[in-house]
């Protein structure tokens, strides 16, 4: 059961262990149950389920936060699908609680990327941010300098018009309507069969969370008050 209580709790509990400034939320996406999510049935390999392999990466991060020291909570720990409206509030008051704490919050939502034709598959990682000039665009960049390091065998797919390299949108209510620097990372498209055989894999989804955690490190280093 999900009550404001109870996360106003989990807001506490992720704050109570760890004195470090920044809260780090890691939010997997989608549900055991979405529909459509998900790469073809390939002949050859598995096929990726986009929840099992979202949480994977949550998880890996949280692991190498949590031996660094950064606090850090999962937004959806259930398998189930839980509402964009639930997590956004779920995030707003982490976040509120974080700030009550003199700490900063920031969100950080994973994903693997589908072509809408196809025909066609995608290619190549992208990052996310809500429209306008915000501390989420510094995150992003970070995350792009990350990933051209660990990801740079894949095209890195940017939108330069606005002079940094993430891609920005206000359709992703989860980065406009959140009230902390959030970003958002399509990791691969898993109907390409060369990445999603990539993303199946263990040393290729040790190299994505890699990416979001030396990310994390680095904005904690330029933005946090404990220099990591
Ligand atoms: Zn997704």
């Amino acid at each position: 059961m999900r009550t404001t209580q109870n996360v106003k709790a989990k807001a506490k509990a992720a704050a109570k262990p760890n004195p470090a400034p920044l809260l780090v939320i890691l939010d997997n996406g989608h549900g055991r149950e979405t529909p459509g999510k998900r790469s073809p049935a390939w002949y050859d390999m598995a096929q990726l389920m986009e929840w099992e392999f979202n949480r994977s990466i949550v998880e890996r991060v949280a692991m190498s936060l949590g031996r660094l020291k950064v606090a850090c909570t999962l937004l959806v720990p259930e398998d189930e699908d839980i509402s964009i409206t639930e997590r956004i509030k779920c995030t707003n008051t982490l976040a509120r609680g974080a700030k009550e704490e003199g700490r900063q919050a920031i969100l950080i939502s994973v994903h693997a990327n589908a072509s809408p034709d196809p025909e066609r598959p995608g290619r190549g990682w992208e990052c996310w941010t809500s429209k306008g000039n915000t501390k989420s665009d510094k995150l992003a960049e970070m995350f792009y300098q990350e990933a051209s390091r660990y990801l740079g065998r894949y095209p890195l797919r940017k939108d330069m018009a606005d002079g940094d390299a993430d891609k920005e949108t206000n359709a992703f209510s989860l980065l406009s309507k959140t009230i902390c620097p959030a970003v958002l990372t399509e990791n691969l498209f898993m109907d390409n069969h060369d990445e999603c055989e990539f993303l199946l894999s263990e040393q290729g989804r040790d190299l994505i969370a890699h990416t979001h955690t030396k990310a994390i490190i680095d904005y904690n280093r330029q933005f946090g008050t404990n220099h990591i």
